[in-house]
């Protein structure tokens, strides 16, 4: 097995900044699947990062039994530096430019190069690993199943991220419309994809990079590109549950939750109170089913219509 690094230039201001991107490729000399991983695509997610590290010193270590792994650790340079999701101060989000667009803005020419570069090596799956809020626990978030142009592509996808062992979430299109994500170029062009949550943003979270880690070592077992990894956990029977971002809030004020990420609820459970400055409580939210927390919000102030909570429901 070799391990290359080179670096692909992207769109700039030409004579003026220059902007190139990493990239990582461990390769067998045995032919087999190739699997992209992607990181960093919003600038203040940066345990991505470190989980590609990672996987790569696994790999260079305990070699790579057949076929490749190609990675962008740190695609949003520009957002890195500025502790920004977005790729300029147009506040453009190179995760909805997909699969882009060789006249369009810069973060569709960006996207452009990006997806093409990941199809001319015929992959055979495709990571994308965010950070989510900072209190928030590692999950995979899939296509909605009306998103895959086919049976097969969804089946293996689904297969692919079970072998990773992680919660599986389905994304809704109707409480949270993604449109033109990385992922969803890539299952529009029938390649497998999804994306792995893998905890809070900001600061490198240990448990988070570990939690990638395993079920990106895991899946690349389960592809028999690996011998060498035990995966911990299987999810091999568990259906994906349903994202959703509801109860909102209705009122403004301070809110207090009453549940953390990872704990199981149950429908009509109250879930956090909203507080006003003399310390009444001004709304509760309640689960509106069964399922399991996933993230809280940031931030103490809250406004109405906002999200504070991202929850996995039964179906
Ligand atoms: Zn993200």
């Amino acid at each position: 097995m070799r391990i290359a690094r080179r670096l692909i230039d992207i769109a700039g201001l030409r004579d003026i900044i220059q902007r190139r991107i990493p990239v990582l490729v461990a390769e067998s000399r045995q032919p087999g699947p190739v699997v992209w991983l992607t990181a960093c695509i919003h600038g203040d997610e940066v345990g991505g990062t470190a989980i590609v590290h990672d996987v790569f010193a696994r790999l260079r270590k305990e070699g790579l039994g057949r076929g490749a792994v190609h990675a962008f650790p740190l695609i949003n340079s520009m957002g890195f530096e500025n502790v920004s999701r977005y790729i300029n101060t147009e506040r453009e989000d190179l995760n909805r430019c997909f699969p882009g667009d060789p006249k369009g803005s810069m973060g569709e020419q960006i996207a452009r190069r990006l997806y093409h570069t990941i199809m001319k090596s015929d992959p055979s799956l495709v990571i994308d690993i965010h950070n989510d809020w900072v209190q928030s626990i590692p999950h995979v978030l899939l296509d909605p199943p009306k998103s895959y142009p086919d049976g097969t592509t969804e089946r293996r996808t689904l297969e692919l991220a079970r072998a990773g062992g992680l919660l599986l979430v389905e994304d809704s299109d109707v409480f949270h419309p993604l449109r033109n994500t990385l992922a969803g170029a890539f299952v529009d062009a029938g390649v497998p994809a999804f994306t792995i949550e893998a905890g809070g943003a900001f600061a490198v979270v240990e448990e988070g990079v570990a939690a990638g880690r395993d079920a990106v070592l895991s899946t690349l077992h389960s592809m028999e590109m690996i011998d060498w990894f035990v995966p911990a956990g299987q999810s091999d029977k568990m259906m994906p549950l349903r994202y959703t971002n509801r109860p909102l809030c209705s009122t403004s004020g301070l809110i207090r939750f009453d549940v953390h990420p990872g704990q199981e609820i149950r429908e009509g459970q109250i879930l956090a109170k909203v507080y006003s400055a003399f310390g009444s409580c001004e709304e509760s939210l309640l689960a509106m089913a069964d399922g399991f927390v996933l993230g809280l919000e940031d931030h103490a102030r809250v406004l109405p219509g906002r999200e504070v909570i991202a929850v996995a429901e039964q179906h």
